[in-house]
């Protein structure tokens, strides 16, 4: 730089400063001198600092790099409920104040560290193992991602509710008194004129687990089936809250949040998996597969686990043999990185049209003999082990086509032996004694004097493949016809290794079929229990039922049934309603509503289905963290119904936060957050070796204590309502051990140290914990609890509690080429069961395998265009995952810092064509009378035509509005309401009663993903 430029420039800093200077000579003075008032802080550059978690020793050490822990802290390792992946974390509590300070990844955890430390290394070198030391963090990163590193200030916010409130005044008035939580039990349990408002029965009345709910329709199950309880994804208590108390009330009406998650997607794989119960789960073995297909999800945008699988991708396709991620979504994603090149491409698809996308797949890879035809010859277990193959699927299996009680079906023998066509004898036989089947079969067979027309699945698939051109497939979902043949070729080309996922993008009203179809693709190519293949995991350790405990089951646990509430699980045709219906020569369709045989929960149908009284009405809700009033898209079309008590006269919310649901409960009682909690879980997926993650309570709550001394929360309120409302598996000898005694069940440390026995027992047991371990892991005061509880293996549970969980290490993830652990039951590229049931309403008979369906649909099969003008409404609207935000994250003010609002996303094409500005304000309606207003971002990486919102924000509740409590005041933070949020946008289904929202047709998942819509400028704001 010449000289005179330099003292030009520096003459300008200086003249800066100087006028800058006394605007701000407070700020400054502040700033060189930290002389603020309050005690001098600790280092005058970094102020109040915390201190590293190594520090120099002060004397050598000649270990570590002379380097020691700082004792200040403790390091607890737990799990970070910043999204449904559930990390497990390391969390820096500050000795003095007990406060979270930090959150690192947990090195023993594989969804924060990969690889992961060895199970039995202390937790001293644990805490080395990821520093600077030698570098030896760079090799082994234990993270967090920007979401979990702050939700942390949750903890501390001043909208957490930590004594029970009673509402004053109507539901959602927003006024509330507190209330001792004796007082709570004793309102609920005993029911009274609890608001003023008459009578409301009392759950002791409610629990009757003999008399029928309704006479007429006994199959609805007893009384005690009136209770709904409503939790939210799993957080490692669902197993506490089912099997102690949900199942010792005695009712079948639990619910998590999958209709308003990933149902469609869930039932999708169930069906190609052929398990509607347990619902098994694939993604790709990411360490080792060549080509990843990814459809209405995306790794390091979305899915689950959304931190392992965003870190797995990034090696995969850097170090990894990951050639290509092909990721096919409405827009463009965080998978995406400038330098991985052509190793990544994005497909922009038209929202809810993934179906048309891989149809169109199918149709290349068949009519160009492009599938794997030995691999889907194979019909049998037995004939999969002869040919050395690790899955097999019903390809060659014969469905019946005569119309009858038998269509649908497949053509079986008395033991329920499969019969096919043999290759080498071109005859009807057993599958069991066939080495290769014939594919393609559409032919008559006689079997017992009887004759059958019968076409094999795969024939089916074909024929379904062939219903439309690629042409037309291409122009249905706005994918050009060369990229879906190209694509084709592509997948098949890289046979065992071709993996594929799917995920919240089936969340529209064909959604299942979709999903279905992609886990299908998997077939073509013979990729499940293959190492870079497609992976189901091998599951958890067991927490529950293990060699110490036995903390299921206790005397007097009810066998619940009956129809729940939703109506899922149970087929419409074992019903009275549809057995009178045919008894007096009528046609038994439609239903009076949607049945959903298939999903096991449909809490998206509750409020609106029990305000109809069909099958019957709810007489109570209690809510453990749930918010579907945020999260349910359409759900402002039955807010109506929750703030009617004639609709569900006693709803009590558990939650720490008065949230979008809450707000409307009669009680509010607290629940703990975060590092608070208990729990034991297992990841979502994308893992190949055993693991179950725990939490407990590593920091205290602030919540108001039962007269016990224990913190009020959800566990702690259902032992204490248990007992007062004499429910058994509650009190003294609840729970049973191996060893033929029992044990109290008074507090949830008396259920989870057990848990965390069973974990610490089972296979080889786990190593004691040293003393520094209890130490470090901050475990000194919990020495004395465990040794009342654990006895002798005492040390054992505080290795689990000090290493959060327990993991089987990383060389038991493959046997050979193969996945260890395999999926063993047959691929269903027919699934009978869906094909052989007849939907309630339309009284058709549902697809038993994938074919194209245009949607958006309604629940009676007709098209929502033809209710929908569609020249007006011609946008459509979907809903994508933000990397950042989660719903459960209102109360987060850190992480809006990160991310302050959310847009309304729209394409230069689209925002040309509407006359409408990157940064306008415009309002987005649907065609049934809702909007919302928002800021607009245009952006390329949108499909033209459609609207796109980033989830997370648009609040009402959570600090978002003013509320009273003990007539005190606690206003509202406007920061709070920021953004947008399409779940305003969703729409009530015109084929159904009033407040049933827009759902996938089979399963009952909600349709967020393909809303109608218009937009109008408002005004610019530039
Ligand atoms: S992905 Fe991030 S927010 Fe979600 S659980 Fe893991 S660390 Fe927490």
């Amino acid at each position: 730089m010449n000289t005179t430029r330099r003292k030009f420039l520096l003459g300008v800093s200086a003249a800066g400063l100087g006028t800058m200077a006394l605007g701000y000579l407070k700020t400054f003075k502040y700033l060189f001198t930290f002389g603020r008032r309050g005690p001098k802080p600790r280092f005058p550059i970094y102020g109040n600092v915390h201190l590293p978690e190594l520090l120099k020793a002060k004397a050598p050490t000649n270990e570590n790099g002379n380097y020691i822990v700082n004792k200040d802290y403790y390091y607890a390792n737990t799990v970070c409920i910043g999204c449904t992946t559930q990390c497990g974390v390391r969390i820096k509590v500050d000795k003095k104040t007990g406060k979270v300070v930090r959150v690192f990844g947990n090195p023993y955890n594989l969804l924060s560290s990969d690889p992961w430390l060895d199970y039995d290394k202390p937790v001293k070198e644990s805490i080395f193992w990821v520093s600077d030391i030698n570098e030896s963090g760079l090799t082994n990163r234990s993270t967090v991602c920007a979401r979990g590193n702050v939700v942390f200030d949750k903890l501390y916010t001043r909208y957490r509710v930590t004594k029970p409130l009673k509402r004053v005044g109507p539901r959602g008035s927003h006024k509330w008194v507190e209330i001792e939580p004796e007082q709570l039990i004793q309102e609920i349990v005993n029911g009274g004129n609890l608001f003023g408002e008459g009578f409301v029965e009392g759950l002791k009345s409610i629990r009757d687990i003999n008399t029928p709910i309704d006479p007429n329709n006994p199959e609805y199950g007893p009384k005690s089936n009136q209770l709904g309880i409503l939790g939210t994804n799993d957080d490692g208590r669902k197993t506490f809250i089912v099997h102690r108390f949900v199942k010792a009330f005695g009712t079948v009406n639990f619910s998590g949040h999958t209709s308003m998650c990933g149902l469609a997607m869930r039932i999708g794989q169930a069906a190609y998996f052929g398990d509607f119960k347990k619902l098994p789960h694939a993604k790709p073995d990411f360490d080792n597969t060549e080509y990843i297909l990814s459809i209405g999800t995306a790794p390091a945008q979305a899915g689950n686990p959304f931190k392992r699988q965003g870190k797995l991708l990034a090696r995969a396709r850097t170090e990894g043999p990951l050639k290509k991620i092909v990721v096919v979504t409405p827009t463009a994603v965080n998978t995406d990185n400038m330098s991985i090149g052509a190793k990544y491409e994005w497909v922009p698809v038209y929202p809810g049209q993934d179906l048309a996308f891989v149809m169109g797949l199918f149709r290349y890879i068949i009519e160009n003999n492009l599938y794997n035809a030995p691999y889907l010859s194979i019909p049998s277990e037995k004939a999969m082990k002869a040919a050395n193959e690790v899955s097999y699927t019903n390809a060659t299996h014969l469905v019946i086509q005569d119309q009858g009680e038998d269509y649908g079906k497949i053509l079986k023998d008395q033991n329920g032996d499969p019969y096919v066509i043999d290759a080498a004898s071109n005859s009807l036989q057993n599958a069991k004694n066939v080495r290769t089947a014939v594919l393609l079969v559409n032919q008559q067979v006689s079997l017992n004097g009887k004759t059958y027309h019968v076409k094999s699945a795969f024939e089916l698939l074909k024929e379904a493949a062939f219903e439309h051109s690629l042409d037309e497939y291409s122009q249905m979902c706005g994918v050009p016809k060369e990229t879906i043949v190209r694509i084709a070729k592509e997948f098949t080309s890289y046979g065992r290794k071709a993996t594929t996922d799917i995920h919240g993008g089936a969340m529209n009203t064909v959604g299942m079929y979709a999903a279905y179809a992609v886990a299908m693709l998997g077939a073509m190519v013979g990729n499940l229990n293959y190492k870079g293949g497609m992976s189901v995991h091998p599951g958890p350790y067991d927490a529950y039922k293990g060699p110490v405990y036995d903390l299921l089951d206790y005397d007097g646990k009810v066998k619940t049934h009956g129809v729940r509430i939703d109506r899922a699980g149970f087929k419409y045709q074992d019903t009275t309603e549809y057995k009178t219906k045919k008894a007096q020569g009528l046609n038994p369709y439609p239903a009076k509503d949607k049945w959903y045989p298939f999903s096991n929960a449909i809490e998206s149908d509750w409020i609106a289905s029990s305000a109809h009284g069909y099958p019957y009405s709810l007489k109570a809700l209690i809510t453990v963290n749930s918010n579907p009033a945020y999260a349910q898209s359409g759900f402002s079309n039955v807010i109506e119904y929750l703030k009617d008590p004639k609709k569900i006269p006693l709803f009590i919310a558990i939650d720490p936060f008065i949230n979008e649901t809450s707000t409307y409960a009669d009680y509010i009682l607290p629940d703990n957050v975060l590092y608070e909690e208990w729990g034991a879980m297992a990841p979502w997926g994308a893992y190949l070796t055993k693991i179950t993650t725990i939490r407990y309570p590593a920091i205290e709550s602030p919540n108001a204590k039962f007269k016990n001394g224990e913190s009020i929360y959800a566990e702690s309120f259902f032992i204490e309502l248990g007992k007062a409302l004499n429910l058994p598996g509650f009190g003294d000898n609840a729970l049973k051990g191996a060893d033929g005694k029992t044990y109290p069940l008074h507090r949830p440390h008396d259920f989870y140290l057990r848990a965390f026995e069973n974990l610490a027992m089972q296979d080889t047991p786990v190593p004691d914990a040293t003393d520094e371990d209890i130490e470090l892991a901050g475990l000194t005061n919990w020495v004395p609890l465990l040794k009342s509880i654990n006895g002798n293996n005492w040390r054992k549970v505080a290795t689990i509690m000090s290493r959060g969980g327990r993991y089987a290490p990383y060389n038991t993830a493959y046997d050979g080429e193969h996945l260890n652990f395999k999926y063993k039951k047959m691929l269903n590229i027919y699934n009978e069961e869906l094909g052989s049931t007849k939907d309630a309403i339309t009284g058709q008979y549902y697809h038993g395998l994938p074919k194209y369906i245009e949607g958006p649909i309604c629940a009676d099969g007709s098209s929502l265009w033809t209710k929908v003008d569609k020249n007006q409404y011609s946008l459509i609207a979907f809903g994508y995952k933000s990397n950042v935000l989660s719903s459960p994250n209102a109360s987060s003010d850190k992480l809006r810092d990160i991310k302050l609002s959310t847009y309304i996303d729209i394409n230069s094409k689209t925002a040309k064509e509407f006359g409408i500005e990157y940064g306008n304000l415009v309002k987005v309606s649907n065609p049934f009378g809702q909007h919302i207003i928002g800021i607009v971002r245009v952006k390329e990486g949108i499909t033209p035509g459609t609207i796109g919102i980033e989830h997370g924000l648009g609040r009402l509740a959570e600090g978002a509005d003013t509320i009273y409590i003990n007539n005190k005041k606690l206003p509202a933070m406007p920061l709070r309401q920021t953004g947008v949020n399409i779940n305003m946008l969703g729409i009530q289904d015109p084929a159904r009663p009033k407040g049933h929202v827009l759902t996938d047709f089979v399963t009952g998942a909600t349709a967020r993903n393909t809303i109608p819509v218009k937009i109008e400028k408002i005004r610019s704001l530039a």
